[in-house]
């Protein structure tokens, strides 16, 4: 007797009955014997084909017009097949997505890569094309609550004198008025509180200017071009997209997580997104080449912008006790461009 590569067991159908016998299927490197009850049967290997492996459901292999062979022996036949012996399809789609560990971790792969992608290019889009496509009358609304919210992390009304209020207003809106008509603007003066040095534009078209930030500049031309960064967060509505990326983020996590109070809190935290400082990169850049053609439009020196973004970070870093290099990535500053690339990009302009 040969010895037999393989042993299955399993039943045995001819075909031409309803009957299944109870059979083992001997398989060495040349033939396969067939042994069910009284019938034994030798075949060549060439009439042997197993059909593909669907999870863990008993497979067939067919016997070549004399019926077929139904085994559990997976391990064995894949093994069969795997080294050609017995001819097979092992590669059915439903079996390698049910027990093929890599395809499962592909497609959670998938799955988280496409949710991160969501959140960082959808829900931005998303945002961005509905702050583009608000009338108005919703961005004032939005703004009168946005302002009532930031007063209460501002410091309170400005202790500048009033001309010296009237004199840097006076400026910037003639020079808004000359150089980007129709935008409607405001600009308004407080006491800066935990934001300090800071400078923020709501939806509305309101820039608000701290002490804090007026006191830091050397030259009013410096305030000019925070001014006309402003301008640029303004005009593409960098803060309405904000809000609405954070509501949308907020509304997300609370239906996520079951929890309504998921989203209080990240509504709670509204006016942080609101500080000048909360901006994405992209947002900054942005804002700064509008300022860079408003500036030039205007006839004024891109180093008064660069000359106040670097005072300004150093101030802040001061007081948060760390320099610009051992601060990187810390606080706030994470979200915001490196501002030696700012001033670079600004620079090489
Ligand atoms: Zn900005």
């Amino acid at each position: 007797m040969r010895q037999s590569a393989a042993r299955l067991t399993g039943t045995y159908a001819d075909g031409q009955s309803s009957q299944s016998l109870p059979a083992v299927l001997l398989v060495d490197a040349s033939s396969a014997r067939l042994d069910a009850g009284d019938r034994e049967v030798i075949f060549a290997l060439e009439d042997l084909a197993a059909e593909s492996r669907i999870g863990n459901t008993p497979r067939v292999i067919r016997l070549n017009g004399s019926g077929r062979f139904v085994t559990k022996d997976h391990d064995q036949l894949d093994q069969l097949v795997t080294s050609g012996i017995v001819q097979g399809e092992n590669k059915g789609w439903i079996h390698r997505l049910e027990s093929h560990w890599h395809t499962v971790l592909m497609s959670i792969c998938v799955l988280v890569v496409g949710t991160t992608a969501a959140f960082i290019w959808g829900i931005p889009a998303v945002a961005k094309a509905a702050a583009m496509a608000l009338p108005h009358e919703t961005t004032a609304a939005v703004a009168k609550l946005s302002m009532d919210t930031i007063e209460q992390i501002l410091g309170g009304e400005s202790e500048l004198d009033t001309e010296r209020q009237d004199e840097l207003r006076a400026r910037f809106m003639a020079s808004a008025t000359t150089y980007a008509p129709g935008l409607p603007v405001r600009v308004e003066f407080r006491d800066g509180g935990i934001l300090g040095a800071n400078a923020l534009a709501l939806p509305d078209g309101t820039i608000v200017f701290t002490d804090e930030l007026v006191e830091l500049a050397e030259d009013d031309n410096e305030l000019a071009a925070v001014f006309a960064h402003e301008l640029g967060h303004v005009v593409y509505r960098h803060s309405l997209r904000q809000i609405i990326q954070g509501s949308i983020i907020s509304i997300a996590a609370s239906v996520y997580f079951g929890d309504v109070t998921a989203g209080a809190s990240v509504l709670a935290a509204a006016p942080v997104w609101l500080a000048d400082m909360a901006y994405s990169r992209d947002m900054e850049l942005e804002a700064d080449d509008y300022a860079y053609d408003f500036m030039s439009a205007e006839g004024l020196a891109p180093h008064h912008f660069s000359d106040i973004l670097q005072r300004l970070t150093t101030a802040h870093y001061e007081e948060a006790g760390a320099t610009e290099e051992d601060g990187e990535g810390k606080d706030y500053f994470s979200s915001h461009p490196a501002t030696s690339e700012r001033v670079a990009r600004f620079e090489a302009r």
